[in-house]
């Protein structure tokens, strides 16, 4: 479809990386953003869409999440760390695939209403169909609209191999969703403390094979950190690096406990490190060194983490949590910017799963995921600094029309995609039987 969008404030990124907002005209040709100022030659808008009042911004990317456990909002809340993992791990043994579809419906429905348009998932059940609820996560994912990189956290007993079957699954959903350019499928190694070591130097070969990358929990709590050294005799980042397991694109999600030669491998090896404050604040686990980590020029990304570990999947929320916590922590205000923490939500993310210059920035030539935020609201003015505006005012709440791959996914907000209803209720009936209520 051919849109454009007329007269808005756009946020722009200028060739130092810093960003601006600026009125452009946005002209999308099917999946992409053919121009920010005049209409190309012959261009023959199918829709037009009037930029009064609002702000393009491209779609955020929330680059470390669970979907399907937004069935566990609210439920294990105020645990320590390891009575919580226990806690929501002895529910997941409950779960089917038709619980994690659903589920990953509500997970996107919070997402696309606060303006996420893309997401890194790990999930607990493969799909074995590509659509309905037999589809899991990666099904649900392509229903909504939504981009996702799709990955299953592998998980193997100490002593044990993964069962083969969890790996054969993943190799099956990339197949049946091969012609899907929204979905990309990744491998999820839990954890070096859940996974075996020749299992995770397995998926890197893998991954190699067949061109995929991973996302794995890294230095998330104390107690790791503990047992890491009393085990192998080093940090779980200098354990798995030493594995040879950085060979293929990572991203690394908390690295709460990462030391500064921790930070160096990172580095070394092309490792982006997803934040995600709000979980690590609630679980009680601390914070990520970020300030160090963009010092020594690793790619910082950010994620909400699933639900169970943070209540909402609304990333203005945790851009805006992102941006004062370190200045809280380190009792210095000039440390992680609006700037900042702006491009862990949008082109770090990009460039943390190989769409850089495609995805999080709104240029000529990049995919076509924008959302329009309602800035005619109290929170954006005086309208002086619309940056700043996005990080320390904005709610999520101002997201209007949301646009990914080209399709409006939302409208005025109406979302086109999703029967919210529908998936109201089947997920009231999943946390029933499950017996979540208490
Ligand atoms: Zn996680």
């Amino acid at each position: 479809m051919k849109i454009q969008i007329k007269q808005v404030m756009t946020l722009i990124e200028n060739e130092s990386g810093d960003y601006s907002a600026e009125v452009r005209n946005i002209f999308i040709d099917g999946n992409k953003i053919v121009s920010l100022d005049q209409a190309p030659e012959g261009f023959q808008a199918e829709k037009i869409i009037d930029g009064t009042g609002k702000f393009a911004i491209p779609g955020l990317i929330n680059s470390h999440t669970h979907a399907y456990m937004s069935l566990f909002r609210n439920y294990a809340d105020d645990m320590a760390f390891w009575d919580w993992l226990n806690s929501v791990q002895s529910v997941e043994d409950y779960m089917t695939r038709a619980d994690v579809y659903w589920g990953t419906l509500l997970n996107c429905m919070e997402m696309i209403r606060t303006g996420t348009t893309c997401f890194m998932d790990m999930n607990i059940k493969s799909a074995e169909e590509k659509q309905g609820e037999e589809s899991g996560a990666a099904g649900a994912a392509l229903e909504s609209g939504m981009r996702a990189v799709i990955t299953r956290g592998l998980i193997g007993s100490v002593g044990e191999e993964y069962p083969d079957q969890q790996i054969q699954d993943v190799l099956r959903e990339r197949e049946i969703f091969a012609d899907e350019d929204r979905i990309i499928s990744w491998f999820g190694p839990h954890a070096p403390y859940s996974c075996m070591a020749d299992n995770l130097q397995r998926i890197a070969s893998l991954g190699k094979e067949y061109g995929m990358g991973q996302t794995i929990h890294l230095s998330e709590s104390e107690t790791e950190i503990e047992n890491s050294i009393k085990e192998h005799g080093c940090t779980p980042i200098k354990y798995v690096a030493d594995l040879g397991i950085f060979d293929i694109p990572t991203v690394a999600a908390h690295c709460v406990y990462a030391t500064d030669e921790d930070i160096a491998i990172m580095k070394e090896h092309n490792v982006s490190v997803a934040l995600n404050p709000k979980s690590n604040m609630k679980l009680g686990n601390g914070f990520m060194p970020a300030e160090k980590m963009l010092e020594a020029g690793v790619n910082c990304v950010l994620g909400t983490d699933g639900c169970g570990s943070n209540n909402t999947q609304n990333m203005f929320s945790e851009m805006n949590i992102a941006a004062l916590v370190y200045k809280g922590a380190n009792k210095k205000a000039q440390c992680i910017s609006a700037q900042d923490v702006l491009s862990f939500a949008t082109k770090n993310g990009a460039k943390a799963i190989g769409k850089e210059g495609e995805l999080g920035t709104i240029k000529e030539g990049a995919l076509a995921d924008i959302v329009l935020l309602n800035i005619h609201e109290p929170q954006f003015f005086p309208s002086t600094n619309l940056i700043s505006g996005l990080v320390y005012s904005a709610t999520g709440a101002e997201a209007e029309t949301v646009i990914i791959d080209g399709n409006i996914v939302m409208e005025n907000k109406i979302l086109l995609t999703i029967d919210e209803e529908k998936v109201f209720y089947q997920c009231e009936k999943i946390a029933d039987r499950l017996g979540m209520f208490h």
